[in-house]
């Protein structure tokens, strides 16, 4: 396993596999890498074969964290990091640090944003205004350093995986969008490199998440007819802030491709909702 740091050795790397055709495959994290990363990586393994190059890339990316966010306390650890892609076989780790990214110098300063202006309105955007300029930005970047032919996202963030996949259809990148499904641990939470802030009885609270998906889940089963969104966010606010440190950021029902907010909540419609457990934002979404 090749560790790169710079985008010009990537960006060489890329171009060699590209001339002897070598089918690449590329998994954007932020690294602290967890069950939940490597199955992605299993899957960019399977869509490119045992032949194939694997590329994890770990960045944690500035320009999507608020100033107000995790940005300095994001947890990092990229030995243990480089030692679970080595396990899991991936071909090259992408470590670049920011100043290959995001050059501050003077006249070569980093100037140029990508914006998807739909499907990122809403949710994750409604407490975190410029993220998903973040991400696309950081996305579109790492497309043109790696040349992936497939990349994989995790159906995790689904908001995030939506807006990559209209990004990558509309500014025509040559990548092929997997979405894997959401790895949860046993007792159902969502699996999350922010679990690690979890301490003591937090961890037993932030399963609120995943017990308000099953709730709706019941409701759907043995209320008759659609349900009112809006009963529903009533009732589920108060079920999750019944969990002491719980704040709930938005719970919202949609449309699974348009992102469109539904009235009435009936099965086949798409739940996300973001939760502060003390001061750690989580998020978790399903179909119902
Ligand atoms: P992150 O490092 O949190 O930015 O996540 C990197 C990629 O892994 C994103 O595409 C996430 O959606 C995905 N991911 C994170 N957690 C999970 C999970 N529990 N299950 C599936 N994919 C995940």
């Amino acid at each position: 396993m090749r560790m790169v740091t710079s985008v010009r050795a990537m960006q060489r790397l890329a171009l060699d596999w590209k001339r002897s055709s070598v089918r690449v495959g590329f998994v954007p994290t932020m690294g602290y890498l967890h069950a939940g990363h490597m199955s992605l990586v299993r899957q960019a393994r399977q869509l490119v074969g045992p032949s194939g190059k694997v590329v994890v890339s770990i960045y944690v990316n500035p320009t999507q964290f608020g100033p107000r966010e995790d940005f300095s306390k994001y947890p990092r650890d990229l030995t243990r990091d480089s030692r679970a892609c080595r396990k899991e076989r991936v071909d090259v780790v992408f470590a670049p640090a920011d100043e290959e990214m995001y050059p501050q110098d003077g006249r070569s300063q980093f100037s140029t944003y990508v914006t998807e202006e739909t499907l990122s309105i809403g949710m994750e955007s409604v407490s975190r205004r410029t993220h998903f300029r973040g991400v696309t930005t950081v996305v579109a970047k790492l497309f043109n350093i790696v040349q992936p032919d497939f990349a994989v996202f995790g159906a995790k963030d689904y908001q995030q995986a939506a807006v990559i996949q209209r990004m990558t259809r509309d500014l025509n990148f040559p990548v092929r969008i997997a979405v894997a499904p959401t790895y949860r641990e046993p007792d159902g939470l969502a699996m999350s490199s922010r679990n690690k802030y979890l301490e003591g009885n937090l961890r037993t609270q932030a399963l609120v998440l995943w017990r308000a998906i099953q709730r709706v889940r019941v409701a759907l089963k043995t209320r008759s007819g659609a349900l009112s969104a809006q009963r529903l966010k009533t009732e589920l606010k108060s079920f999750i802030e019944h969990e002491p440190a719980a704040k709930l950021d938005y719970v919202e029902f949609f449309n699974p491709v348009t992102l469109l907010p539904t009235l009435k909540v009936s099965s086949g419609a798409h739940m996300a909702l973001a939760v502060f457990i003390g001061r750690t934002r989580l998020i978790d979404n399903a179909r119902l």
